[in-house]
Parts: C-alpha cells; sequence; structure tokens
C-alpha cells in the first residue's frame, strides 16, 4: 500500500512503525473472508482491508478521524483472525492499536461513551473495584428493562452470585510438590480472580503436582490489555511497568523460568510488552526480557509431562475445544490445548467455523451488545452440532461471554487437565449436574438416564440459536443423563 507520511510525522515512532506495517499490505482481500464482522455485515469497511484503509487516512492527515471512521474501527473485535490469514506479514494489531490510541487522544466521544469507556477502564482492572461493581450489578438486575442502554450488557453480563476467592491464590509462593523441577510467576490477572477464581486454584494445583514452585510476584495483576484495547495508553503501560517491575523482583530473588499467563487475552500483551515499552528507555530491556519469558500455561505444561491420566475421572468425556482468538491468532497456539486434553483422556472435538471469535473480545460485548450477541449465537450454535458433553476454552473472557447462554458447561482448560491428574471435579460441572437434578428432579446417575453418552443423543442436537427458550430445561435434564454413571452424585 502506497503511503505519503512527511518526514515530520515519520519522526513519531508510531507512525514510523504503522507505516512500515501498511506498505506491507498489497490489498489482496483474503482476510475479508475470515473476518467476523464483515461476515455479518458485509460492509467493506467492516472487514480488515477496509479498516486498513480508514487508519491510513486517519494517521495521514494528522487529525481526529470522522465518527464514521471510528464506528467502524470501534466494531473491530481485534481478534486478529485476519492476521492468521494475511499472506504478507502485515502486523494489524500493532496497526490497529496504534489507531485506538490515536483516536482516544485525538476524537471527542459523545458523553456518554466517553463516561462508560472511562469506566471500564477504571473498575474491571481492579479486582475489588470490579467485585464491588458485580454486587452492584446482581442487585440492579430487576431494573434490567429500565436501565440504560449502554448499562444494560454489563448488568446482564453479571454473574447473579459472586464467587468468594480462592485461599490459594492469597498466598504468594506454592512449593512444588517433589522436587522442584521449575520456579514460574502467575499473572493474577483482574476480572479472572473475581469471576472464576477456581481457574487460578486449578491452574497453581496442576503445576506445583508437577513439580513447579508457583510464585505470585508481589504488586502484579492486570496485564494492561483491557486499558490497551480501549487507546487508554497510559493506563496500560503503567500497568505494564508495574508488572516488569514486579517479575524483575522476583528474578533477582528467586530466579524465573517462566512468566505465565491463564488467560489467553493476557498472554497475548505479555508476549508483546517488548513492544509496547520499546521507546521507553528505563524499560524496554526489562520488558523484552519478560515477553521472552511469557507463556501460555498450556505451553508449560507441554513441556512437563501429565501425570496420572489412567485414573482420569472425566476420561471419555467429548470437549469441544473452543480456541479463544487470542490463543490461536494471537498466540498461535490452536492444536497444543486440545492435545493436552487428549492425552489425559478426553474425547476432544474441533468447533465448526472455529476461527470466528465468539464475540467477548474484552470489553466489545458490553460496547458493542448486537454485533457481540450474534457472534456469541453463532458459536453456541457451531458449539451444539459437535454434541459435546462440555466445552474447555483457556480464555476467561469466552467463558463468560458463552457460559452464560450455553446449555452445556464450559470450563477452562486447566480446571480439566488438574482434575484429570488428581484435582477436584471442576466447579462448573458439579454445578451443572446439581442444576439438572433439581430441575429434572432425579439424579444423572439413574438407571434410566444413564445410557446415553453424548450430548442431544436421545434426542437430535438442534444449534442452540434456533431453540425454543423452554428447550434448553429438558435438554439440560437430558445432558446431565448422559454424565458418566460412574461419577458419584453431587
Ligand atoms: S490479506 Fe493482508 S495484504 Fe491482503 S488485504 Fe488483508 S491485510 Fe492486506
Ligand atoms: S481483528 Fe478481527 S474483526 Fe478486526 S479486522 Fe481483523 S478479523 Fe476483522
Amino acid at each position: 500500500m502506497r503511503t505519503d507520511f512527511t518526514e515530520e510525522q515519520r519522526a513519531d515512532p508510531d507512525i514510523a512503525e504503522s507505516e512500515k506495517i501498511l506498505r506491507k499490505c498489497t490489498h489482496c482481500g483474503f482476510c475479508t473472508a475470515t473476518c467476523p464482522t464483515y461476515l455479518l455485515l458485509g460492509d467493506e469497511l467492516d472487514s480488515p482491508r477496509g479498516r486498513i484503509y480508514l487508519l491510513k487516512n486517519m494517521l495521514a492527515s494528522g487529525t481526529a478521524p470522522s465518527a464514521e471512521a471510528v464506528k467502524h474501527i470501534d466494531r473491530c473485535l481485534s481478534c486478529l483472525a485476519c492476521m492468521t490469514t494475511c499472506p504478507s506479514g502485515v502486523n494489524y494489531m500493532h496497526l490497529v492499536d496504534h489507531g485506538r490510541r490515536w483516536i482516544e487522544q485525538t476524537y471527542r466521544r459523545p458523553w456518554s461513551e466517553r463516561m462508560l469507556r472511562r469506566m471500564l477502564g477504571t473498575v474491571l482492572p481492579q479486582p475489588a473495584l470490579f467485585r464491588l461493581a458485580l454486587r452492584a450489578a446482581a442487585l440492579a438486575k430487576p431494573l434490567l428493562p429500565v436501565l440504560p442502554g449502554s448499562l444494560k450488557p454489563m448488568v446482564a453480563l453479571a454473574p447473579p452470585k459472586i464467587p468468594v476467592s480462592a485461599p490459594a491464590e492469597r498466598e504468594r509462593v506454592h512449593p512444588a510438590a517433589g522436587e522442584r523441577r521449575m520456579r514460574v510467576a502467575l499473572l493474577p490477572g483482574c476480572v479472572q480472580p473475581v469471576l472464576a477464581p477456581e481457574i487460578n486454584a486449578a491452574t497453581i494445583r496442576l503445576l506445583t503436582r508437577h513439580g513447579c514452585e508457583v510464585v505470585i510476584a508481589a504488586r502484579s495483576g492486570c496485564c494492561g490489555s483491557l486499558n490497551h484495547h480501549l487507546g487508554q495508553e497510559r493506563e496500560a503501560l503503567a500497568r505494564a511497568r508495574a508488572n516488569v517491575d514486579a517479575w524483575e523482583h522476583e528474578r533477582a530473588a528467586g530466579g524465573l523460568d517462566a512468566i505465565l499467563a491463564n488467560a489467553s487475552g493476557c498472554g497475548t500483551t505479555l508476549k508483546d510488552y517488548g513492544f509496547m515499552l520499546r521507546e521507553d528507555r528505563a524499560y524496554a530491556e526489562k520488558a523484552a526480557a519478560v515477553a521472552a519469558l511469557a507463556r501460555d500455561v498450556s505451553e508449560l505444561v507441554s513441556g512437563l509431562g501429565l501425570g496420572a491420566p489412567a485414573a482420569n475421572p472425566g476420561r471419555g468425556l467429548r470437549v469441544a475445544y473452543h480456541s479463544a482468538c487470542s490463543m490461536q491468532h494471537g498466540q498461535r497456539l490452536h492444536k497444543l490445548p486440545m492435545t493436552l486434553l487428549a492425552q489425559v483422556g478426553f474425547d476432544v472435538v474441533e468447533v465448526p467455523e472455529g476461527h470466528l471469535c465468539c464475540g467477548s473480545a474484552g470489553t466489545y460485548n458490553l460496547l458493542q451488545p448486537d454485533l457481540a450477541a450474534r457472534l456469541r449465537d453463532r458459536k453456541l450454535a457451531n458449539l451444539a452440532s459437535t454434541r459435546a458433553n462440555l466445552v474447555a476454552t483457556g480464555n476467561i473472557g469466552c467463558i463468560s461471554q458463552l457460559a452464560g447462554a450455553s446449555e452445556v458447561p464450559v470450563v477452562h482448560t486447566v480446571e480439566l487437565l488438574d482434575w484429570a491428574t488428581g484435582g477436584p471435579e471442576p466447579p462448573a460441572l458439579k454445578r451443572y449436574k446439581g442444576r439438572g437434578r433439581n430441575r429434572a428432579g432425579t439424579s444423572h446417575d439413574s438407571p434410566s438416564a444413564a445410557a446415553p453418552t453424548m450430548l442431544g443423543s436421545s434426542h437430535p442436537a438442534a444449534p442452540a440459536a434456533s431453540r425454543s427458550p423452554a428447550a434448553p430445561s429438558s435438554t439440560q435434564a437430558t445432558v446431565i443423563g448422559s454424565w458418566p454413571s460412574s461419577e458419584p452424585a453431587a
């Protein structure tokens, strides 16, 4: 793509970088084939190629973009499917990240949007504030029909009950069971420990059982990606620097073999710290070192060798693996988590249209609720077509997006790996079975219910989106009945 930035503009390192990216684009349009928003809306300006033109024009103009350009760039999920498809190596992620910063700095959004985005960027990264907000949202649920439109998605998505934090997370150092093979830092995260503390607890159990000492470094926390994708660069970089400092301290104190994320959205950002802080003389080198140590938890686990899979109580369960965009497109990890699940005895199936986003995408489901709901429903229909007993994925955003509307439990991959190698049953599975028994008024291991082995094996599975509102409860009773009869009643 031809660009005509001035020398003065090129003196800005961000512009210089974006120009390099833009020049790689040959306008071939291959990327449009896998873009979820282009698929839904059919508008070139909602495709990667269209957005690349918008971004180029916006940056070249040196001024605030039009409301129209902002609309199309805001609709981008940052799912990065276009990067996987692009044959020319266009780094759309860095380009759109720059574009979002530019918009944040130059464009004046309507007041309500500014407040909403500021609120999301302040509350979500801070677990204590987020917990308070969830409590308020739970109280506000009865008022849902009369709430302002911008608040509705937040209140609707808030879980009715907020889990208590896992005791394991309150300790800083978790010693390896037996001989120590590695010392690793786990990113504690921000939203995940509030919504699903069982994920960090399962990660810690799994890793310590396999010889890792797991450290939650003091003053490590949110990776910064929530702010980063809102264009709130100052806040994003402040959070990145705080994590770099925390892990530098741990490295100096006891060494670190890896820095782990168990939310793939966070992992993608950790791996990009070197780029994000490249212009910061005090942090560039340290951030690059952190990025080089950053791993998704599945990458580390694959090198450890999983023990005792023969005892997996869930052996044979059919697991639909939902490959989070940040995992498959951001980190290019797709087969690995499925291989691990299969190694410990699960029957793993891929999901049709697996390259498409589920609509979660950080704060996207709060800021673009209609498009997010369409993508969620499409994903749920594809998941249902696999006739799986449960869904596994490696990102809390996807779990939150899908679990509320899914007819089968949605759990994190590490919860299944932990369960298969000696850990407790994932709470979502227990809740699910208990819920089904209450509705069906029968135990899941009753003789009449035990025969089917897959979702919908007594009834043809219909796409979730096409089911009547009354269908889920009866289908759930069938699914509960399909649970292996060797499972103890919850
Ligand atoms: S596939 Fe790559 S080179 Fe082709 S239009 Fe899309 S971004 Fe540009
Ligand atoms: S990141 Fe996703 S939504 Fe955005 S342009 Fe690329 S494929 Fe489309």
